[in-house]
């Protein structure tokens, strides 16, 4: 086979990202590293703007509330969604926590997933009582959306699907799966995790009920994250953890409650949280989502060929997958791969990435796993693939 085609930073952005200086970082579906502007943001807000938010008279706190709410516009607007639909979580987890536990069932009590969703869109579920339903896949790992539409019925409340599989890599036809779900009055939830860092996303197109995502994928700090609900469903779900920030009148005898998004969000927020995530929101747009993905989709051909050149390689999922490489070395765990990389000073994540029904698919304990960002070029791919000739070597003697 002929050498693949070395793809050189379109994006030309490594040097914004302080943290990986002389390091191969190929674990960005885990948590992204954070570009020099977003830590910037964080620095600013701790070191000149910090008070609290939505309490204070004085000017600083309102100054600060008006950044933590300008967040949740720009939050929104990356979405496509208005700011009085976008509630701030801990991350995608407690999105999807929310949703499962307060989301009134309406006399149905099954939830419908698929075989490669996250363990955060399956065990919500569960400990919220519904009856689970898994689609199965396509050979290629996509979610075999024929099957999910002879398997939904009226008893099914809702759908939730996984827009980008954090493991495979595969995009959903979101489009299509709201039509299948609201064809039997069903809702659609998009774990948008592994999604909104590389796709430009529109809710409204895609016809979603509810979309979650995380900040810390995105460039942003952990600790934040986001629900988007429709309006109208948002407006019939009760609280679900009280507190401050989230009561309109409380007496021993009865308490009342804000509208959303208010009425989600008790307690003190991640308030520099939020300010991160107004910036790596900055950032993102100000690069292009597009553009992002055009880059890691040509890192991900080009991964994939290095790979196979190589041999003895088993790649999963489809060859257009979105910014993420799964794969064993024959023979190998794939700890054992993930320790002689990081020997090599690549970092790739190994194990069952919070998807063992996933695993059991694939009939594997175990994958390693490269995965893409913006700041990610040939250089890492190179590194990798000399990691990996060290693992053949090694267990080959
Ligand atoms: N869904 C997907 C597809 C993910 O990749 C992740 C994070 N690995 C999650 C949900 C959970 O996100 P978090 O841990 O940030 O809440």
């Amino acid at each position: 086979m002929n050498a693949p085609a070395r793809i050189n930073s379109a994006l030309n952005v490594r040097d914004q990202f302080p943290a990986i200086a002389n390091w191969h970082y190929l674990d960005s579906a885990a948590t992204a590293q954070k570009p020099q502007t977003v830590i910037d943001a964080i620095t600013e807000a701790y070191s000149r703007d910090y008070a609290t938010v939505h309490r204070g008279v004085y000017e600083r706190s309102a100054s600060m509330t008006a950044s933590y709410e300008a967040a949740r516009a720009a939050a929104s607007n990356l979405i496509g969604g208005q700011p009085n639909e976008l509630v701030f979580t801990r991350g995608a987890t407690e999105a999807i926590n929310l949703v499962a536990h307060t989301l009134p069932k309406e006399g149905r009590n099954r939830v419908l997933l698929s075989q490669l969703e996250h363990h955060s869109n399956i065990v919500p579920w569960q400990l919220a009582g519904y009856e689970v339903d898994a689609v199965p896949l396509t050979p290629d790992g996509e979610i075999d959306l024929e099957a999910a539409e002879a398997m939904l019925t009226e008893e099914h409340r809702i759908v939730g699907f996984a827009h980008v599989s954090n493991v495979l890599g595969s995009i959903l036809d979101a489009g299509r799966a709201a039509e299948i779900a609201h064809s039997k009055g069903a809702l659609l939830l998009l774990d948008g995790c592994q999604a909104v860092p590389r796709l430009d996303v529109n809710i409204v197109t895609l016809g979603a009920d509810f979309y979650a995502f995380s900040g810390h994928k995105l460039y942003a700090p952990t600790g934040i994250g986001c629900l988007w609900g429709r309006a109208e469903l948002l407006a019939k779900m009760p609280p679900w953890q009280g507190g401050g920030a989230m009561i309109e009148k409380v007496t021993f005898e009865e308490t009342t409650f804000l509208d959303p998004p208010a009425r989600f969000e008790a307690g003190t927020p991640h308030i520099v949280g939020a300010v991160g995530l107004h910036a790596a929101v900055d950032w993102v747009e100000k690069l292009s989502l597009d553009a992002i993905h055009a880059h890691e989709c040509a890192l991900v051909s080009e991964c994939r060929d290095a790979l196979r050149n190589v041999g003895g390689v088993t790649l999963y999922g489809p060859e257009d997958s979105a910014g993420i490489v799964s794969f064993n070395v024959d023979g190998v765990h794939a700890h054992d791969t993930a320790t002689i990389l990081d020997d090599a000073g690549v970092a790739v994540r190994a194990g069952h990435h919070c998807a063992q029904p996933l695993m059991d698919w694939l009939s594997v304990p175990a994958t390693a796993r490269a995965s893409f960002a913006a700041h990610s070029d040939s250089s890492d791919i190179e590194a990798l693939v000399r990691g990996i000739e060290q693992v053949k070597r090694i267990f080959s003697a």
